[in-house]
């Protein structure tokens, strides 16, 4: 028997995160938890801390880093407790450890995702930001460090499936002709556009098939996800804007599909559940039991298709555009959108708001070329500067 793999579970108090640990929870054989992140939620994080014994916690926000010391003091445990973002890139990159699951949620995710490649861990990545905003800098440096690269976001993870295993990141050697992304369409797949003006957080956090953080729940009902994910899989597969193609599938049941010169279309289905993603991430390339219901296709019945709207849903198309745009458009966009769904969420501005918030970004801004990470991060203030002062103006 190997030695079990010790694992850094970044944003670990998240939908993505608890479902890790859920997972974890069932191969103690084979998986030992080295360390748990957070940003605030300290009560939730030191329950984690009693049932996976880590040797390291780590906190964001100062003060909840303070209240979870004081609590792992008392039950006696021996997690460390740290506090701050070099001490998340510090677990991520840690000798001991084995793989990072990145699972932090936007912008945030992308220094201690970028110290898990540097230092040529298996990253198992479900933090999509990280590639949208700095895309070919993160690939250079996982190709560099060798780092294997697991792509935990549903879509990806059909493709990663789907893709000859030996992939060489050159489609056209590979016999691959095109990258099928579905999408669910969200929870206004049906809405109007009059309807649109006028949705609340609540409806748009309310996912048809998926129960997932507030952030990525919003981007969902704008479509802005399926955007996130067309450059996602740019990057990943080193697939051109034209060759990704968005499919609008309601029942979630077929996750993305690769479609080959031959006329073949190779989709990967299961139950809407991330636990087998995740799984897939842990294990690959072996199976384990995620604890996920099977498959049952006489109840799903049937499966549909049909294309998106663009109209109604143009954070999509914003997307496309950043793509071909290119340098630091994606970072911009990626920015712009994180302060439209928090100003969403707070009801400062309407849903309808958030693609012209983010066009108006897109507009105002330059795009120039990455040539390091500081580029990266100046349009991600900046952009986040554009949307403040935007939404302070409307
Ligand atoms: P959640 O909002 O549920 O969880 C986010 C996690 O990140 C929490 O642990 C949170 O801590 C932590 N966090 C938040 N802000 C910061 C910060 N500034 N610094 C450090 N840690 C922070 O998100 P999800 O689990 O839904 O999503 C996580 C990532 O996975 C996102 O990038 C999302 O796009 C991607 N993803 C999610 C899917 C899903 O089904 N949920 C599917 C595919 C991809 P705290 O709890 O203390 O706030
Ligand atoms: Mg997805």
């Amino acid at each position: 028997m190997n030695k079990p793999q010790s694992i850094t579970v970044l944003g670990a108090t998240g939908s993505i995160g608890k479902s890790t640990l859920d997972v974890l929870a069932r191969h103690p054989e084979r998986y030992r938890v080295y360390a748990l992140t957070a940003y605030q939620q300290d009560e939730l994080l030191f329950e984690q801390c009693v049932r996976f014994k880590p040797s390291f916690a780590v906190m964001l926000d100062e003060q909840a880093g303070l209240r979870l010391s004081g609590r792992v003091r008392a039950a006696g445990l021996k997690t460390e407790v740290l506090v701050g973002v070099e001490a998340l890139e510090q677990v991520a990159a840690a000798t001991e450890v084995d793989a990072v699951m990145a699972a932090i949620v936007g912008a945030a995710g992308l220094r201690p995702t970028l110290a898990a490649a540097r230092a040529g861990k298996r990253i198992l990545l479900a933090n999509k930001e990280t590639l949208v905003m700095a895309g070919r800098l993160f690939m250079d440096v996982v190709r560099q460090s060798g780092s294997p690269l697991l792509p935990i976001d549903s879509e990806h993870n059909a493709i990663f499936q789907a893709l000859p295993e030996r992939y060489t990141g050159d489609m056209g050697a590979n016999g691959v002709s095109k990258i099928l992304l579905t999408a669910s369409g969200g929870p206004f797949r049906n809405t109007s556009l009059a309807d649109l003006q006028q949705v609340t957080p609540e409806q748009a956090c309310a996912h048809p098939n998926w129960s997932m953080g507030r952030k990525i729940s919003v981007d969902s009902a704008t479509m802005m996800n399926k955007g996130l994910e067309v450059i996602e899989a740019h990057w990943l597969f080193n697939a051109p804007a034209d060759a990704i193609q968005v499919v609008v599938h309601p029942q979630s049941v077929i996750h993305s599909m690769v479609q080959y010169v031959d006329g073949s279309v190779l989709a990967q289905l299961g139950n809407p559940d991330m636990r087998t993603p995740i799984a897939y991430g842990l294990a690959y390339p072996e199976r384990i039991d995620a604890g996920v219901a099977p498959l049952d296709l006489f109840k799903i019945a049937r499966l549909d298709f049909v294309a998106p709207d663009f109209e109604r849903f143009p954070c999509l198309e914003l997307a496309y555009r950043a793509l071909r745009a290119g340098g630091t458009a994606p970072a911009l966009m990626n920015a712009a959108n994180e302060v439209a769904v928090e100003a969403f969420l707070e009801r400062r501005i309407s849903f309808l708001d958030i693609p012209r918030l983010i066009a108006h970004v897109l507009d105002e801004l330059p795009t120039v070329v990455v040539n390091v990470l500081e580029d990266v991060l100046s349009a991600d203030v900046q952009a986040r500067a554009a949307a403040q002062a935007w939404i302070a103006r409307s």
